[in-house]
């Protein structure tokens, strides 16, 4: 990117995750000016501290692009949790369970001199591929970032659909086993204990077999390593995962009747393991003239869909 003469309006995004903070700028033609990725320090973990972290982030990040760039505008975060949106506040955060009710909104915004946005990391994920992704082009799609869990986001009308409280697009919640896993959400079940790294987990501490572990560190490298080389159990690990990520994909097909699914997310680096038992489950549960057409993409920003999505909340 080459520094410019005319004086742009600039978005800030912010994702903050449990062991890394995203921080990245776009233009106005949402096109990135700089991305950085900063560890989560010991001293982030409280209210206090996160605020005066983010607030020294904002500050060093504006002072690197202002003077090329343009002025910053708006500042968006997208963080995993329980968010009240009309208020900013973080109800709750799994990553950082000190925090209790966390008024991030109201107390960056005194603090910066600048609007803020925040949502759940999922639907930042999904406003980012809307803008400068996969979706980009889309009236409509749902994505699902298939990570250690499922997040979910629903894209209708060039916006994502937030809901009535603001938790639209848990996906990741509905129910592909009626009596299935215990779900950290209380249900039991949910997509996310099939379709994520935790299902991968659970499901070789199933089978056990004597060479994988399933704490290991690199468990879906390995897997899909084996699965392509044609170990079963892997491959088998991989179709399961597409059939219940199908089987929860027709549901929200035959309700919405969108044309485009966006995977993104971390293991939707795997998707070549599990497409077609995704797209088998999609055919057989759907109605025809609902999934005729249906295209299933992965995402197009990476693990940076997340940070870019909460730079352009404001505009989705
Ligand atoms: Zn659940």
């Amino acid at each position: 990117m080459t520094p410019t003469e005319e004086i742009m309006n600039l978005r800030l995004g912010m994702d903050i995750g449990g062991t890394n903070i995203k921080v990245g700028v776009l233009d106005e033609r949402f096109q990135s000016v700089t991305f950085h990725i900063r560890p989560v320090r010991e001293t982030d973990r409280s209210e206090s501290g996160m605020m005066e972290r983010l607030v020294e982030m904002i500050g060093e990040v504006e002072r690197e692009v202002s003077p090329r760039y343009g002025i910053l505008t708006s500042v968006g975060i997208g963080i995993a949790g329980i968010i009240n949106l009309r208020e900013g506040i973080i109800t709750k955060s799994p990553n950082f369970p000190l925090w209790n009710n966390m008024a991030l909104g109201v107390g960056l915004r005194s603090r910066i001199k600048l609007p803020v946005f925040i949502d759940n990391d999922a639907n930042a994920a999904t406003a980012g591929e809307a803008l400068c992704g996969s979706g980009r082009g889309s009236d409509h799609f749902i994505c699902y970032t298939l990570g250690t869990g499922v997040g979910g986001g629903i894209y209708l009308n060039h916006h994502v659909w937030r809901g009535v409280d603001g938790m639209a697009g848990e996906l990741g919640h509905m129910t592909v086993e009626p009596e299935g896993r215990p779900c950290n959400c209380g249900n039991r079940g949910c997509l996310e204990q099939y379709a994520s790294l935790q299902g991968l987990k659970r499901f070789v501490a199933e089978h056990a077999p004597a060479d994988l572990q399933p704490d290991d560190r690199d468990l879906p490298k390995i897997m899909a390593e084996r699965a392509a080389k044609g170990d079963m159990l892997c491959r088998q690990a991989f179709e399961s995962f597409g059939r219940y990520l199908g089987i929860a994909a027709a549901g929200m097909l035959n309700a919405l009747n969108v044309k485009k699914v966006v995977l993104s997310g971390g293991l939707s680096n795997t998707m070549p393991l599990f497409l077609a038992a995704m797209r088998k489950e999609i055919h057989s549960r759907s109605f025809p003239a609902v999934s005729q057409g249906v295209e299933i993409l992965k995402g197009g920003l990476g693990d940076k869909a997340g940070v870019y999505g909460a730079a352009v909340l404001d505009v989705s």
